[in-house]
């Protein structure tokens, strides 16, 4: 029995870079400082921008790194299988069925246009919130399935608070954020929200470390894992890699891209950039993941 279970849950959807090696890389090392256990697991749901060369890819670079994982990965060692999230609809099935059972469920047939034209002006920082267009008055209960229309599910007008490890003391109120949100696409996709807290929770990951941009998200997890009768694990947001104009990295930023790095630096030199950008060390250096872990514990 481990009593730290950590994850990294990439999607294959691109060649990794120093963001995301940044982000494996902190959640190992809390995972490793403690002696827990580390899983890999493909979030590969979306079938459009998801290919398993990049999974398989991501897999290489880790490895190359030295960045192993206990259980997951394609190959899905352990026993909490499978690891790719295109094989695991059948738990999503089962967790969607429970959703329903609670009566907050409801079929929602709103195009993107239409849930656009619902927005004020003022709520312009990108956030879209779901203004209850199809919410029924009464919920019916049990649930009417209607074929092709989306699935979402009644967030209360209360404010949720949980404490994240780094950036603490949160309080978010799901009907101000999001309002009620989708857990099945109207063409029968997962929502992201839904599937990653089945699979934490039937993985066992009792903490969860990724980037910021998934901050508020947790709120929406944890009210999900209180419905479907989950514990939630500790959160864990780090801060999102840059470039050098302040721009959140992302696949154009080639020169920090796994291809490139890989093709000019050693792994050792590679981890130490990211622990460098993590302020684990002063400056950026060749370092062994051994010497990580030391100098992690001691931050
Ligand atoms: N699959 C997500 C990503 O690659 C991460 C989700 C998570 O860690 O919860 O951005």
């Amino acid at each position: 029995m481990f009593n730290t279970v950590g994850r990294f849950a990439p999607s294959p959807s691109g060649r990794m870079h120093l963001g995301n090696i940044y982000t494996a890389l902190l959640s190992w090392l809390s995972v490793k400082s403690r002696g827990g256990k580390w899983i890999l697991r493909i979030e590969d749901l979306d079938p459009q921008r998801s290919k398993m060369e990049y999974a398989r890819q991501i897999e290489d670079d880790l490895r190359w790194l030295g960045l192993e994982w206990d259980e997951g990965g394609i190959d899905g060692k352990g026993s909490n299988g499978p690891y790719l999230q295109s094989q695991r609809h059948h738990l999503y099935e089962e967790a969607l069925a429970k959703l329903k059972d609670t009566g907050l469920c409801y079929p929602c047939t709103c195009t993107r246009a239409d849930i656009l034209a619902t927005q004020a002006p003022h709520e312009s920082d990108g956030r879209v919130v779901y203004k209850g267009t199809c919410r029924p008055e009464k919920m019916p209960s049990p649930y009417i399935d209607k074929p092709g229309a989306a699935i979402r599910l009644m967030v209360p007008d209360e404010e949720i608070t949980f404490t994240d490890r780094i950036k603490g003391m949160q309080t978010v109120n799901l009907a101000r954020h999001c309002g009620d949100f989708i857990v099945r696409r109207g063409d029968g996709a997962w929502s992201y929200q839904l599937a990653v807290v089945v699979d934490d929770a039937l993985m066992g990951v009792t903490e969860v470390l990724r980037g910021d941009d998934l901050l508020l998200s947790a709120a929406q997890q944890i009210y999900l894992y209180k419905l479907l009768g989950f514990t939630p694990p500790e959160f864990a947001h780090v801060p999102l890699v840059c470039n050098e104009a302040g721009i959140r990295l992302s696949k154009r930023d080639k020169s920090l891209s796994m291809e490139y790095l890989r093709a000019h630096h050693s792994p050792e030199e590679i981890l130490g950039m990211a622990a460098h950008r993590a302020a684990l060390i002063p400056s950026s250096r060749a370092i062994t993941l051994q010497e990580l872990i030391e100098v992690y514990k001691e931050s």
